[in-house]
């Protein structure tokens, strides 16, 4: 069955697959997630340490000279829009939320810079509630796979991805999807050649 052989494939791939993000503290993860859009998690976890080293709480960061935050940011690239981002998720936080993250998804996506992705992906790996985040990785290989079709949006292929996997594995299947698609997958040059289930994918005539 379809499902059994992507699931135990990513099972052989990435038994114990872990968020590449570096983080000690549950906002530095929420940070860190909004850093990462249109970036890299190895870019993100090169400016992280000197971030939270330099402002080290919520109300660090909240007063931090903007220009500053700024300066930090660049190289994950639309550091102006992120830094201003962190300022206020660091702002409401401290004043709404007793400088706790909210834990609910309908509060995350209240949070500036923060969509559904980023919440299911901070829900997800902070509190292993059951969700599955799409980022480009994981709609490319969905569709790659033909779990989900070509002109999908984000929120369909969830919902597809939901009905593919049992909710017990969907914070796993998340991390795995994002590892195959980042490793493996590739958008350009995927590893076609040493993929154990290219019967089953659709795009594996073009690249072989
Ligand atoms: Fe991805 Fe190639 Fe495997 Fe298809 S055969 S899932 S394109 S690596």
């Amino acid at each position: 069955m379809k499902k059994n052989r992507v699931g135990e494939y990513l099972d052989f791939l990435f038994p114990n697959p872990v968020c590449e993000l570096v983080y000690h503290k549950d906002y530095e993860l929420l940070i860190a997630i909004v850093l990462s859009a249109q970036s890299t998690d190895k870019r993100v976890n090169q400016i992280t340490p000197l971030l939270f080293s330099r402002y080290p709480s919520l109300k660090d960061l909240e007063k931090a000279q903007i220009e500053d935050l700024e300066d930090i940011i660049r190289p994950v690239g639309s550091f102006r829009k992120k830094a201003l981002y962190v300022q206020k998720i660091a702002y409401i936080i401290n004043h709404q939320y007793d400088g706790v993250v909210p834990t609910s998804r309908e509060s995350l996506v209240e949070l500036p810079g923060v969509g559904r992705k980023t919440a299911n992906v901070f829900l997800s790996e902070y509190y292993n509630y059951p969700a599955i985040a799409v980022d480009t990785h994981v709609e490319r290989v969905s569709k790659r796979l033909q779990i989900a079709s070509k002109n999908d949006d984000v929120l369909k292929i969830e919902k597809k991805l939901m009905k593919f996997f049992p909710k017990e594995e969907w914070a796993k299947r998340h991390l795995q999807l994002v590892l195959f698609g980042r490793y493996h997958c590739k958008a350009i040059k995927p590893d076609c050649r040493n993929c154990k289930i290219q019967d089953i994918c659709h795009e594996k005539k073009k690249t072989l």
